[in-house]
């Protein structure tokens, strides 16, 4: 049986599971994100079904190759919004001739695409820059030249540098969803970059520019490149490229010029549009597109970095997202994820005005797309019309991510966030009155400044009321930027802790009895991953359940199958495929 759900292979995690996320036999599931799985994904598709292979858009790694430009490895933190940003950036690179390798050592640039919603996901940021110092590669490099080993590197070169895989990282703290809408709280960024970087010495002698840019480029991207700027050049010297998500774009032209023997290049606008429409982007899961069509947000939460890191609200013309979503659907692609920080804020800037609802039917509609997904509503922009469309039109998965944050009105006044207990009830209740059933799942912090018992209570009466499919939880802690940084946070981490633990079995418990309801229940999934055990598979159901199954077909990856529901787990459904 799985013991973990695909949930966390797409870098998100399982509701209610969570914050720590589910150890398991990751390993036995082939679907994942990065490029090598989806190789094998694809070549498992192909001896399968007989070579019907979604193409991926972008150029291929070996037309790359062939071009003779240089490699680059991207690591990924964060949430689907960084994952998707991670593609137009392999995308761009890609397209240009570079060639993308999976291991540091391969690589001539380094980049890796940050996410700051949260600090200990900043505060990995910069470990992983640290691993770099030059001073540690020396030491790694006497250490092991007195055991007689080899040296494989030198300063210059730094090619030995172990960074551990993207998959741990989502292991350990796997975010919810896309960015904005969830707990963006964290904690006073702390710099694990020592001092010793500043040493003149652990410089290249003969440039005089930090060692790393002799022999490689090692760049910062997404959040904390937006939230810091260049300040990371002062903690970590030998970094020599940073730059937002709106300028990823320019990513080659930045490169291009630290080649021709720039030091630094920067690119932090955060108001352009530029960030929707890369030319190309290289999608890494063959059936689910993501598409940004909102980026920023104006919404202020005092506690979220989001307005600052991604600027403003931007929508992408209607229009545009449909002419992309029809080039996906001839590529094979069956399901569109439409991904924003608020994604239901949506406000079409062509003449059309198309309505975010009306946006999801026509999405639904086009020829060969056969699930639409939305993430992450704002409570205070979702309406009755959104429902109304899930009721109509089967092609929208019935499953809302709406967060709450906090189940107590004073709280959410602190938050900036725009609603009362009452008012997002009142959502929930018009969702339970839908024809369709339809799944809710939310984000909430615990902890926040101000928070008393009594607050912490209406929070699990919230939980009760919602009986939400899922939430993902976390404990506050201030992040820089924001205006909940000058709150005084006199929560102890002890009592935030014992709060979380609380709040995670009471959910708990609900997604216990909302799952074993289903038994018996057939759904429709689509196969997204297989286990090396026999005749064992997983996927989702159109309300976004992790579904394991057992069936005694060979299934094709990105098929859709009908599987009944024989036993469930608080976080997953467990069933055989009928038919
Ligand atoms: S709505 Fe609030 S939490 Fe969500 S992205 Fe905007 S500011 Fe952040």
């Amino acid at each position: 049986m799985f013991d973990i759900g695909v949930e966390q292979l797409m870098g998100r995690g399982v509701p209610g599971g969570r914050s720590k996320g589910v150890a398991g036999d990751r390993e036995g599931i082939l679907a994942g994100l990065k490029q090598g799985a989806y190789e094998k994904m694809t070549q498992e598709r192909e001896t399968q079904d007989g070579g019907v292979k979604p193409p991926l858009q972008g150029e291929s790694a070996g037309e790359s190759a062939a071009s003779g430009r240089g490699t680059f490895y991207l690591e990924t933190f964060g949430c689907q919004m960084n994952e998707h940003d991670s593609e137009k950036v392999a995308g761009v690179l890609l397209a240009r001739g570079y060639r993308q390798v999976e291991s540091v050592d391969e690589a001539g640039g380094v980049l890796y695409n940050t996410w700051s919603i949260r600090e200990q996901a900043a505060r990995k940021v910069f470990s992983r820059l640290g691993e770099f110092r030059p001073d540690l590669v020396r030491a790694r490099e006497e250490e092991r030249s007195l055991q007689g080993l080899k040296p494989d590197i030198t300063c210059d070169r730094m090619s030995d540098l172990k960074v551990r895989p993207p998959k741990d990282e989502r292991t350990q703290e796997s975010p919810s969803l896309a960015g904005g809408e969830e707990s963006g709280a964290g904690a006073r960024s702390q710099v694990p970059v020592g001092d010793s970087h500043r040493d003149p010495s652990t410089r290249d002698a003969r440039s005089g520019r930090a060692p790393s840019s002799a022999g490689r480029i090692i760049g910062v991207l997404g959040c904390v490149a937006q939230q810091e700027g260049e300040r990371i050049f002062t903690r970590a010297p030998w970094v020599s490229l940073v730059c937002g998500s709106a300028s990823y774009r320019k990513l080659p032209q930045m490169i291009a010029e630290l080649e021709a023997g720039n030091r630094r290049v920067t690119g932090l606008e955060t108001d352009t549009d530029e960030t929707f429409e890369t030319e190309v982007t290289r999608r890494d899961n063959p059936w689910r597109a993501y598409l940004t069509i909102i980026e920023g947000c104006d919404k202020a939460c005092s506690y979220c970095v989001v307005p600052f890191t991604r600027g403003p609200e931007r929508s992408r013309r209607s229009a545009s997202i449909l002419e992309e979503v029809r080039k996906l659907a001839d590529a094979g692609y069956t399901e569109v994820q439409l991904l924003g920080q608020t994604v239901n804020s949506y406000a079409d800037p062509s003449a059309r005005k198309m309505r975010f609802s009306d946006l999801l039917v026509a999405v639904a509609e086009v020829r060969g797309i056969r699930r639409v997904r939305f993430t992450t509503s704002h409570p205070r922009d979702f309406g009755k019309d959104i429902v109304e469309a899930i009721e109509a039109v089967p092609g929208i998965c019935e499953h809302v991510h709406l967060p709450v944050q906090s189940g107590s009105t004073k709280v959410l006044r602190a938050m900036a966030r725009t609603y009362t207990r009452d008012e997002y009830l009142e959502k929930i209740a018009m969702m339970r009155a839908a024809k369709r059933e339809i799944s809710i799942t939310s984000d909430i912090i615990v902890g926040f400044p101000g928070e008393r018992e009594k607050d912490f209570e209406e929070t699990l009466s919230l939980l009760d009321a919602a009986q939400y499919d899922g939430a993902f939880s976390f404990k506050y802690s201030p992040r820089p930027n924001t205006p909940a940084l000058k709150m005084e946070d006199e929560i102890p981490e002890e009592e935030k802790s014992r709060r979380l633990a609380i709040l995670m079995e009471r959910q708990r418990e609900i997604q216990r009895a909302h799952n074993e309801r289903l038994v018996g229940k057939t759904f429709e999934v689509m196969v997204e991953g297989k286990s090396r055990r026999e005749q064992q598979w997983s996927g989702h159901t159109s309300s976004n359940k992790v579904m394991n199954f057992t069936s005694r077909e060979e299934e094709s990856l990105g098929d859709y199958v009908q599987v009944r529901v024989v036993s469930t787990t608080p976080n997953s459904l467990v069933g055989e495929v009928v038919g």
